[in-house]
């Protein structure tokens, strides 16, 4: 059994991949054009915006998504604590302060009913993270941001295929950026990213930066890097996003399989009114999650964490100033999370067993 099983999916649509692959390569053209442009397109018309610009990463999408927000030494950019590290690392790396509020228990995504107490003076932006497959309230997270005339950036690494009140993930706010990742919802065969937005300025600006700045050639406007996608990533991507809706149900039977047999020994994904749920990963917490995990791994049973610490209780980010007690939820949450196998191919014979198994380890408890 696989925790994600990217093989399986490879073989499913090989004839589509391949045949993709094999087109850019007989092109001669590895950089920009065709598939590229295709791809934006097709993403713009699926996420309901007006521009989408594929870039090399998530996390690359981040920096040009805070650069044209025009972040700066000092400004205050407000996140959760608890989240894949990359935001924070962006906010950093142009010298701006990462201001951590809390997440929500039932959700772990930003609490936006703290959000507005972390706004001062010098805040500039807010990114809202979506993480496991959903998106923070951004009926409140947008509210609060136009009261104080704040962009909002939607991180939605997590979230590609999801929506809330019927606005997909990368549409709710100033710029929603994604990662296409291997492992995440929608992934290609190495790094890719997009941002999305209806901004037609913010749009041409983000073409510029993921091309050394250059609207054209040698024409370099801003500081800006080489945060291309490769035209292979594109075409395979192509050839996988016409299979993602039937994925994403997929997923949402598992996860329904999972629910229905697991909540009463566990606190199982709890998913917010308004939201559809993609389940990038599937969650459960438990105080007892030393034990459960040795007897998942006993089991031959793939298994993660996501995420054991919390940003602040890094290393690399405790200059910040923030001590453990500051983000109680967050730091509850790291210590009793954890996931279990979600894919698209799993078999009933396979979630039964996984099921059997936290079972038994709850028994073994009590
Ligand atoms: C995966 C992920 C990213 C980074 O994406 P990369 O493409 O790996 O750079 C950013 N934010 C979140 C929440 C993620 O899960």
């Amino acid at each position: 059994m696989e925790f994600i099983d990217l093989k399986q999916q490879y073989c499913n649509y090989q004839n589509e991949i391949d045949r993709a692959i094999k087109d850019v390569l007989m092109s001669g053209h590895y950089i920009m054009g065709g598939a590229i442009n295709d791809l934006e397109e097709a993403l713009a018309r699926q996420v309901g915006t007006s521009h989408c610009i594929s870039t090399s990463s998530g996390t690359d999408s981040l920096l040009i998504a805070l650069q044209l927000l025009n972040i700066q030494p000092g400004d205050e950019v407000i996140c959760p604590p608890y989240t894949w590290v990359s935001p924070i690392e962006c906010i950093v790396r142009l010298k701006a302060k990462p201001v951590f509020v809390d997440i929500d228990p039932n959700t772990c995504v930003l609490d936006a009913n703290q959000l507005e107490d972390a706004i001062t003076e010098k805040t500039k932006a807010i990114i809202a993270i979506s993480l496991y497959g959903q998106m923070p309230d951004f009926r409140k997270i947008n509210a609060i941001a136009s009261k104080y005339n704040l962009p909002v950036l939607e991180d939605g690494a997590q979230s590609f295929g999801a929506a809330q009140d019927g606005i997909a993930s990368g549409a709710i706010s100033t710029l929603g950026v994604t990662s296409f990742f291997p492992t995440k919802v929608l992934g290609c065969y190495g790094d890719g990213g997009a941002i999305f937005t209806n901004n037609h300025d913010l749009a041409e600006k983000a073409k510029a930066l993921r091309v050394h700045g250059a609207p054209e050639r040698y024409n370099h406007q801003y500081v800006g890097m080489n945060g291309r996608m490769d035209t292979l990533q594109a075409a395979i991507l192509l050839a996988k996003l016409p299979f993602l809706k039937d994925e994403i149900e997929k997923r949402r039977e598992v996860a329904y399989f999972y629910d229905q047999n697991l909540k009463d020994e566990f606190i199982t994904p709890n998913v917010a009114q308004g939201n559809t749920h993609v389940y990038s990963l599937y969650v459960l917490q438990s105080e007892h999650r030393l034990k459960i995990l040795q007897e998942l791994k006993q089991a031959d049973i793939p298994h993660g964490i996501y995420y054991p610490i919390c940003i602040h209780e890094q290393p690399a980010y405790r200059f910040l100033g923030y001590k453990r007690g500051d983000f109680p939820v967050a730091e509850r949450v790291s210590d009793q999370i954890f996931s279990i196998p979600m894919h698209p191919w799993l078999t009933e014979e396979q979630t039964d067993r996984v099921v059997t198994s936290l079972k038994s380890s709850i028994l073994q408890i009590a």
